[in-house]
């Protein structure tokens, strides 16, 4: 893992993971749950832009981290290859071509079909062990799923009796669990528990692994805890949605972006800043030059409208953001010089700027903001509590 101090070199933009933060925002989730729940970190897109096997490799050491969540085979081999073994579900439909991989190391899938179901089989013949299986449930956010009636029960009854299979899990998500109106969620919640119920009545299938929360479920509906969770978003350290009340507040965001200044000039008035001159100067104005752009997937829609922190103040954008540059007003921070470092998501002093924030002044959703943060920009991870000295 690269340290802190290697920052010198990324001195152009980094991203800086504080991994004692995602612990403690774990932490912080484990007391929503009872003890007996285990936690699924969703590391998917590369956890959430921080990526996703030094996050993991964090957490795996943690006995309450009962595995790993990802969108796709391939996330879930990259964790493999980086050395994670606890047990990884693929959230999303895992095209057949995965299937036997997935048998062989382990991994997860998520079903709904019965034609997927005749593939696994096959794949588990082959890698010679059993594939497991989470079943998933559609409760009312018609993504995927199989439906909670006869049809879907006739689905659990056929896939387990298709040899190969091992049905380790059964789950279902919520649509709108992040709203203050918890109705809709609620709603979804029982539907699910019913048909729980209904399996075990009429199959006598009783299914290790039940979960249906994600984090905004673990934070604001105490009945969603059962025998696991999903904890994404909150665990980096930011909160699902504006809407949701008190219990966010103890999170601290884990990722930082930084830079450093690589220009400055005095400007006249009736100068104008970056691409198409949306920005016009009507007084003289110092004028600082920062390496990020949107090819660091820094939004363009902050031009003209974000700011970043330098030495604790507020430097507000000017024009518009380049693909790998753009500008802001330092007129106000007069010891401002070339190389100083620039916060652009994180805290400096009083100030700060999260990735809520962000989002809301480009007008991207914040997980998606995440996500989008560039390849460009390395990831330096920085830590001081273990496993170990946790105990
Ligand atoms: C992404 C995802 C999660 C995590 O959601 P957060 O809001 O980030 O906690 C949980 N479950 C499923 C099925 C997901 O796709």
């Amino acid at each position: 893992m690269k340290m802190a101090d290697e920052a010198d070199k990324y001195g152009r933009g980094y991203i800086k993971i504080d991994l004692d933060a995602v612990v403690e925002n774990v932490n912080y989730l484990r007391t929503f749950v009872g003890s007996g729940t285990g936690i699924f970190g969703v590391v998917k897109a590369d956890a959430y832009g921080h990526g996703s096997v030094g996050v993991a490799r964090k957490l795996e050491p943690f006995g309450f981290m009962y595995g790993f969540a990802v969108a796709t085979p391939e996330e879930a081999f990259e964790l493999r290859e980086g050395g994670i073994t606890k047990p990884i579900l693929v959230l999303g439909f895992s095209f057949p071509y995965a299937y036997e991989i997935m048998a062989r190391q382990e991994i997860r899938s998520t079903v709904y079909s019965l034609d997927a179901a005749g593939a696994l089989k096959e794949a588990a013949c082959k890698a010679g062990r059993p594939l497991r299986v989470h079943i998933k449930v559609d409760t009312g956010m018609n993504r995927i799923g199989i439906t909670p009636d006869e049809h879907g029960l006739s689905f659990v009854k056929a896939l387990k009796e298709q040899e190969g299979i091992l049905i380790e899990g059964i789950y279902t998500h919520f649509a709108r669990a992040d709203e203050m109106d918890k109705s809709n969620a609620e709603a979804q919640l029982v539907t699910f528990l019913n048909f729980i119920h209904m399996i075990k009545e009429r199959l006598a299938l009783e299914i290790p692994i039940i979960h249906c929360a994600n984090s905004a479920g673990i934070l604001e509906m105490p009945r969603a805890g059962m025998s696991a969770v999903r904890a994404g978003i909150a665990m980096y350290g930011i909160t699902p949605s504006g809407e949701m009340g008190k219990a966010v507040l103890p999170l601290r965001p884990a990722l930082s972006l930084y830079s450093h200044i690589v220009r400055i000039k005095m400007i006249e008035p009736g100068q104008s800043v970056s691409y198409g001159g949306i920005f016009t100067a009507e007084k003289r104005t110092r004028v600082a030059t920062i390496p990020v752009g949107y090819g660091d997937g820094y939004p363009r829609s902050l031009s003209g409208r974000g700011y970043v922190l330098i030495h604790g103040k507020k430097a507000p954008i000017l024009g518009r953001i380049c693909m790998d540059q753009f500008m802001v007003d330092v007129s106000s921070i007069p010891e401002v010089t070339v190389g100083d470092r620039v916060v652009l998501i994180g805290s400096d002093g009083r100030e700060s700027i999260d990735a809520y924030r962000l989002g809301e002044l480009s007008g991207r959703f914040h997980y998606e903001l995440l996500c989008g943060l560039g390849l460009r920009l390395p990831r330096i991870y920085t830590q001081n509590v273990t496993a170990e000295s946790m105990k």
